[in-house]
């Protein structure tokens, strides 16, 4: 049995439409390309001159993240949910030069909305993605997270450490969707030899992340703009590392593009660890607001501490984030008072 006959054919789907090729420049696929990352992903492609497509059902995404680029000839949006099979849609799978795959729900809270819808297009999805790559040899960069390292007993997390994974916990849905993920790619590239390169996403924050995806950057943002007690949950003493969005954007293109990442894991993220509290304490000092804070109890399996051991990007990418937090959450906390989440 193959998944594509057992999904029907996706010109047949009503959203889904084919996409006219383009000759004078080189195509590259973004699934997820109007969430939070990816929106940003195919505005640096589109400035370096990549034709761009899009493939995004909106699950977690949204149409306001892309509405700019929808009127550029190097871009074409693709509303088509990745668990159908979908290389009709692609021009010619010859034409791509490679896809970064970024389709999941990635926020906690939208994981646990969408638990089999997670655990679906990070294995279905992967498949198919990695088939239509396979048809016309384009690279794939799957976009995997810190969460397959789990609520990590060795800290910084390098990327030959295998995890401490709870795998029928209420994150299940989201670490092993991402850890299968990861394991079907790199069977792609056992097997067929295919042009893959993973990376290991730690938490990144920036404009465009939805007011109400329940993150911790824009919960406690908007809590302190608007003078309500910011929900620190457990004590606040565990850790995490934030990434500006435009430093990730740096290393995902570097990931692809640069030579020698083939088969390559890649920890991709800040290794400035703090704890939540003191994020809350600064964001709140940041905002100039009388919050006060709420203490609420620790979601189950909340990773305890994040920090990434980013040597092997440096090594292979020559790259290192650049963006202090301060800067970060400035740009972040002005587009929150633009009142555009
Ligand atoms: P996001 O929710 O903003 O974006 C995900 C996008 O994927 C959305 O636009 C959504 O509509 C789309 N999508 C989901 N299922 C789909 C499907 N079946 N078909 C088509 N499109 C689908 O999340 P994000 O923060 O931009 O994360 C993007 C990727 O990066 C995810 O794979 C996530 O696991 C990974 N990641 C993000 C972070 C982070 O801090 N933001 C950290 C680690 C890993
Ligand atoms: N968190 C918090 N208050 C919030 C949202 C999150 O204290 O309003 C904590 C959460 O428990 C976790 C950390 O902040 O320890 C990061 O949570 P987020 O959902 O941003 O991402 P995670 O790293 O857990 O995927």
């Amino acid at each position: 049995m193959t998944f594509r006959q057992a999904q029907g054919h996706p010109e047949h789907s009503e959203k889904g439409r084919r996409v006219t090729p383009s000759r004078e420049s080189e195509m590259v696929l973004v699934t997820g390309g109007a969430g939070f990352i990816g929106s940003h992903l195919c505005d640096a492609l589109i400035e370096r001159g990549y034709k761009v497509i899009c493939v995004d059902n909106f699950i977690t995404g949204s149409r306001e993240n892309i509405e700019h680029l929808l009127d550029d000839e190097k871009f074409e949006l693709v509303e088509h949910d990745i668990t159908v099979p979908f290389s009709s849609l692609i021009p010619t799978p010859s034409s791509l030069k490679c896809i970064f795959h970024l389709a999941s729900p990635a926020s906690p809270v939208d994981y646990s909305a969408f638990s089999i819808e997670t655990l679906i297009v990070n294995s279905l999805g992967t498949y198919n993605v990695l088939e239509v790559a396979r048809e016309g040899g384009a690279k794939v960069l799957l976009a995997s997270t810190s969460e397959v390292y789990g609520d990590p007993k060795v800290s910084p997390q390098s990327e030959d450490y295998w995890g401490n994974v709870n795998p029928v916990g209420p994150r299940a849905c989201y670490d092993e969707a991402k850890r299968f993920a990861e394991a079907l790619t790199v069977a792609y590239h056992r097997r067929y030899g295919l042009d893959v390169v993973i990376v290991r996403i730690f938490n990144t924050f920036g404009p465009r992340m939805r007011g109400k995806d329940g993150r911790v950057v824009p919960n406690f943002i908007q809590q302190a703009l608007s003078n309500k007690p910011l929900t620190v949950y457990g004590d606040g003493s565990q850790t995490r590392s934030f990434c500006y969005i435009d430093d990730l954007i740096d290393g995902l293109l570097k990931a692809m593009f640069s030579k020698g990442t083939t088969g390559e894991i890649i920890n991709l993220g800040n290794p400035n660890e703090m704890t939540i509290l003191s994020l809350a304490e600064h964001i709140k000092e940041m905002c100039k607001s009388s919050s006060e804070m709420v203490f609420l109890p620790l979601p189950e399996d909340d990773p305890l501490q994040r920090r990434p051991d980013i040597s092997r990007a440096e090594r292979l990418l020559g790259w290192k984030p650049k963006i202090s937090l301060d800067e970060g959450l400035t740009r972040t906390i002005e587009w929150f008072l633009k009142g555009k989440a």
